[in-house]
């Protein structure tokens, strides 16, 4: 399988070629197509999968750039993850219009946060921060299509499990959610059972 095999966009294939990335990984050739359906996914994968192509180049494809509200909110256990999500999202939406990209975290300043919020389609963040935006009235879920929780159980290992249940229950029913994660556990399936809808299970 190619990129160019996949229903993308010519703005995202010449980001993708830009990038140097010649084909896709396997976890990007199973979920790519999966997630462009709408399709609710489970992702068995580690760092190094190439997963943050696989959950961020069907997101961006389905992001209204002519829309400046929040429409896809992804989860991380932390800032550095956070940021490499944002900077690998910032470079496969290089030549997509309208495109506006935030990352919030505990630990940097409010304010830029709050600049960035106003206009991004697409929000990534720790959910203490996301949290704190929500309350603030800083961040609207009302009109999120697409939630991707990254490193799921690394979320659920640092206690974060009441606020991704809160977020998630902020963000519309009909939204699509991915779940990525390297393990299963038992509060994880209850979190998928609850919030993921007949999700297909693609692994590495
Ligand atoms: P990730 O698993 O998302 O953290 O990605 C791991 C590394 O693989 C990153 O440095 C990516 O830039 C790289 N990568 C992701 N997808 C591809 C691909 N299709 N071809 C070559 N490198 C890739």
């Amino acid at each position: 399988a190619a990129f160019s095999d996949m229903p993308l966009t010519p703005h995202v294939i010449r980001a993708i070629d830009e990038i140097g990335y010649t084909k896709p990984t396997n976890i990007q050739a199973s979920a790519i197509p999966l997630l462009l359906e709408g399709r609710d996914l489970i992702g068995r994968s580690c760092t190094g999968s190439g997963k943050t192509g696989a959950f961020a180049i069907p997101a961006i494809e389905g992001v209204d750039g002519s829309s400046h509200h929040a429409q896809v909110l992804v989860l991380s256990p932390t800032r550095e993850l956070a940021m490499q999500i944002y900077v690998e999202m910032k470079k496969f939406s290089k030549y997509k219009e309208g495109v506006s990209l935030a990352v919030v975290y505990g630990g940097s300043a409010m304010n830029d946060q709050i600049k960035q919020l106003r206009h991004a389609n697409i929000v990534i963040g720790t959910p203490g921060r996301l949290m704190d935006h929500m309350r603030r009235k800083t961040l609207k879920l009302d009109r999120i299509q697409t939630v991707v929780l990254d490193e799921a159980d690394e979320m659920l290992n640092m206690g974060f499990i009441d606020d991704i249940e809160t977020i998630l229950t902020a963000t519309p029913d009909e939204r699509q959610t991915v779940l990525f994660s390297a393990t299963m556990s038992a509060p994880l399936l209850k979190i998928s059972n609850t919030f993921l809808t007949d999700p297909l299970t693609v692994e590495t």
